[in-house]
Parts: C-alpha cells; structure tokens; sequence
C-alpha cells in the first residue's frame, strides 16, 4: 500500500502571464491574441475587450523589451516591502502593457524617463512553508 507523501517543492510564477522555462533566461510572459480583431493581451483570456468576441484566442509569446508608459516612486509600502521602490507600466511592441517594478536604478525622479527602454527578468521572490518557490518579473533599464 503507497503512502501519501507531500509533492516535491517546485518553482512556480506569481502571476498567471508568466511562463517559467528550464533556467530564469527561458521564462517569458504570456499573452492570448485575439483570432478575429488581432488584439492582444497578457495573461489567458476569455472574452475580447475590442471586438467583443469569445477568440477564440491563441497564445503569443510576449517580448521581454518595453518602454516605461508611466512610472511613480512607493515611498510607503506593505509590511516586508522594501521602500522606496518603482512601479510602473510598461508598453510591449504587442500592444499589451504590464504592471512591474523597476529596478537597477536608484528610485529618484532624475533617473526615469517616459519611454525609456527597459527589459525584463525574473527571481525567485518568496517561498511558502512547503519549500515552493515564487518567481516574479521585474524590469531594469536597457
Ligand atoms: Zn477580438
């Protein structure tokens, strides 16, 4: 008779638009384009924004390059959140526009720019009491 025994600890996104590959390099975020209209999203879909349509929808591999569309500097966040830190909003050449942090620059005004270039990646952020690890994106200037 088998015994139960607890899953393996495994990686795993904290966001269901990322994808993970084998190494950190191969992750990626994922969108639904939309069959009839074209218009893309990130992350899985249901239905169409644009034309209203149910898709159906097929999945796209979004670019990792992007431009801030628009940026504020967190001076008070939540416990266990490291403050001052930079959110934003960042344009990919598909259209779709993702919610991030950016990073590997000192979060002060004179270092962002509107439209600057900038790239994704990912690290493991966390781990829950059964040794799963979180791995989130975040993007840096080019
Ligand atoms: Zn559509």
């Amino acid at each position: 008779m088998a015994e139960a025994t607890a899953a393996a600890p495994e990686l795993r996104p904290l966001v269901p638009h990322l994808t993970l590959g084998a190494t950190r390099d191969q992750d990626y975020l994922n969108g639904a384009r939309c069959t009839n209209c074209k218009a893309t999203y990130a992350g899985p879909r249901m239905y169409c924004s644009k034309c209203s349509g149910q898709g159906p929808f097929e999945s796209v591999k979004l670019s990792k390059e992007g431009e801030v569309h628009v940026w504020t500097i967190i001076h008070q966040a939540t416990p266990y959140v490291q403050a001052p830190y930079i959110a934003a909003i960042v344009d990919l050449p598909e259209g779709v526009s993702v919610n991030t942090n950016i990073v590997g620059v000192d979060p002060k005004p004179e270092n962002m720019k509107f439209g600057m270039k900038v790239k994704m990646f990912t690290e493991k952020v966390s781990e829950d009491k059964e040794g799963n690890a979180y791995v989130a994106y975040r993007f840096q200037p080019v």
